[in-house]
């Protein structure tokens, strides 16, 4: 979480910039503000299980966050956190069924499927990845480059959920900010483990 924040503050300006193309402009500064707001709560409470620091994650999400995103990461993390609720340690099969749990409360909540240009086109490819790979290590090395995988393909599709979609046809032609801060999700989340 704290690589994460990092990186939402590292990657602010170019997730903006990708949201002022297709949509309003506030990925960037909705990601930074939320990630802030998570770390403030971490530190100020004794978080040691993977469980508790995602459920806190996700409330400050969700209450800090106005944009779509904030909800939807906020899902994400809430239904990972109920998946990996009182576990002190956490391996590869509990990782995945629990990122299975968070994709499934991301899609069913935004009712957005694979192909309609969002978060969950790099969110589906990362567990699949994590749900096949031998260990954790490189299950969240896979998940990372297929990650980035599914944000790149989001580029020649057009949006069929969110703010996009009112674009139609001129959605086409640009990556979407959500499924960019998913692969950087995936990203640190293999970094702070390799660490
Ligand atoms: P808003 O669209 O309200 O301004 P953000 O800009 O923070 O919120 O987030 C936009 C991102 O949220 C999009 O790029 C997309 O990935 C994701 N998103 C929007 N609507 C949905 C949805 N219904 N399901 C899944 N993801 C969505
Ligand atoms: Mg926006």
């Amino acid at each position: 979480m704290n690589r994460f924040a990092a990186s939402m503050q590292e990657h602010r300006e170019e997730l903006v910039r990708l949201d002022t193309a297709i949509g309003d402009g506030d990925h960037g500064t909705n990601m930074d503000r939320g990630m802030r707001k998570a770390l403030e709560k971490l530190s100020a409470q004794e978080q040691t299980d993977p469980g508790m620091v995602l459920k806190t994650v996700a409330m400050a999400l969700i209450s800090s966050v106005g944009g779509a995103a904030g909800p939807l990461y906020g899902t994400l993390m809430l239904q990972m956190s109920t998946a990996l609720a009182g576990k002190q340690e956490a391996g590869r099969e509990d990782y995945a069924a629990a990122w299975r749990k968070g994709v499934e409360g991301v899609k069913a909540r935004g009712k957005a499927e694979l192909g309609d240009k969002t978060m969950v086109d790099a969110l589906t490819p990362a567990v699949e990845a994590l749900e096949q790979a031998p260990d954790l290590d490189a299950g969240l090395r896979e998940a990372a480059i297929a990650a980035q995988r599914g944000m790149r393909d989001t580029i020649p599709l057009v949006a069929r959920k969110g703010r996009a979609s009112y674009l139609g046809e001129r959605s086409r032609d640009h990556q979407d900010p959500g499924a960019t801060s998913t692969y950087y999700l995936c990203q640190t989340a293999a970094e702070a483990l390799a660490s």
